[in-house]
């Protein structure tokens, strides 16, 4: 035992979503909690034929140290991929990172000294303010809609904080509330970013999960001075278990970014690197991720129906266009944390997560996230019903 810890450690506390993954073990449960795809859709005939020709002895470097910045193939697949999607970048912009989740510790490393304000949206995703945490930085907090973070609120915020360096945003099915941050404060961030030197990290592992409208424009795609880094992810469009993601970046932001990366964990596996590029070059990735768009569409379709059908008209939900969530609200003095110890987890067996564990600041308990991408369409009309029913009569 160390006679006492650094300093960061006062930061890094168990999260409420691993308290909540405890629960997972009571097989009655039916939990909304998690943020997992459905394993289900992964495509494993695919990826096994992939695996299986890394293997054979000519492609035994698939199992050899590479590049920090990750195969270039793999960065080659992305930046054409991207530019296709309307970002266009090159190759060079690219890092390849284990999971996006690294992004957001190295990107906090590079802007954040202790006690520094970084700005993020209220509510936020709780992986952030996890990988924050060590760089021990204070936050300004900026109110969110349906349109997503709200500019002119911003505008106040950035004013009251000169001097700020970084800015996240989730801005497309933001986790936890599902909503998108139109084009118009797309455009207005980037005005106010550029106006007060701001490095902005756009999160956005689910951008090609949409069911329905038009994708809006990237940040990055909008940005005239290199100060939006994007970062993104192979989690929810072909596995999380491969620990994939990238960012893009202006060469400045990139390169020590890189270095970063390379002190972290030298570089991400060769061999889920090599797996993603073949699968992207041999495989129909954007046929994969047209079939998830299907199947979680209609599984937010149903969770949104069975909703408004089971809950009290005074619990407000978001309607999300795509993403893996939706954002209840509860009335004003609801406490969705007691709520789900004292009644959702022991009568309804159903679990969430309490809105609170998303608010950099904590308060705000009458909210929840609940996930239905993890979910049958059975247990989703099952669990829904259930927390309507006991929630009709807490409500009553
Ligand atoms: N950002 C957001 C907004 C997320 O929801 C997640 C995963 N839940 C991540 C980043 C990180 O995902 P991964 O590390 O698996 O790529």
């Amino acid at each position: 035992m160390p006679q006492s810890y650094a300093r960061r450690m006062d930061r890094v506390r168990p999260s409420a979503i691993r308290e909540l993954l405890k629960h997972g073990a009571d097989p009655a449960l039916i939990s909304f909690g998690g943020g997992y795809p459905d394993q289900r859709l992964f495509p494993l005939d695919d990826l096994r034929s992939v695996f299986d020709a890394l293997l054979q002895p000519e492609q035994a470097a698939s199992l050899q140290y590479t590049t920090s910045d990750g195969l270039p193939a793999l960065r080659e697949a992305i930046a054409e991929r991207m530019t296709a999607q309307g970002t266009p970048m090159v190759a060079d912009d690219v890092l390849i990172l284990s999971g996006g989740q690294q992004g957001l510790d190295l990107v906090a490393k590079m802007l954040v000294d202790p006690g520094d304000t970084v700005i993020v949206e209220d509510p936020t995703f709780l992986g952030a303010l996890i990988a924050f945490a060590p760089l021990e930085p204070t936050y300004a907090t900026v109110r969110l809609d349906e349109h997503g973070m709200d500019t002119d609120h911003l505008a106040e915020v950035l004013a009251a904080n000169p001097g700020v360096r970084m800015l996240y945003t989730v801005p497309d099915f933001h986790n936890p509330t599902g909503v998108t941050m139109s084009l118009e404060r797309r455009r207005r961030l980037i005005e106010l970013a550029n106006e007060h030197g701001l490095v902005v990290l756009e999160d956005s592992p689910y951008r090609e999960l949409r069911f329905d409208g038009e994708p809006v424009p990237t940040l990055k795609s909008l940005d005239t001075e290199g100060r939006v880094i994007h970062l993104s992810s192979f989690s929810k469009i072909l596995a999380p278990g491969m620990r994939l993601g990238w960012l893009a970046a202006s060469p400045e932001l990139r390169e020590r970014l890189g270095l970063l990366k390379l002190a972290a964990d030298t570089q991400s596996g060769t061999l889920a690197m090599h797996a993603a590029a073949s699968f992207i070059a041999g495989f129909d990735l954007d046929a994969h991720v047209e079939r998830l768009r299907v199947a979680y569409g209609a599984k937010r379709d149903l969770m949104l129906a069975t909703i408004d059908e089971a809950f009290p008209a005074s619990v407000g939900r978001t309607t999300p266009e795509g993403g893996l969530f939706t954002w209840l609200t509860f009335p004003e003095g609801f406490d969705s944390a007691r709520f789900m110890a004292e009644v959702a987890l022991p009568e309804a067996k159903v679990a969430y997560v309490p809105g609170t564990t998303f608010f950099a600041d904590g308060g705000h308990p009458n909210h929840a996230r609940v996930n239905f991408s993890n979910v049958s369409d059975d247990d989703i009309v099952a669990g829904i019903t259930r927390l309507g029913h006991h929630l009709r009569r807490e409500l009553a």
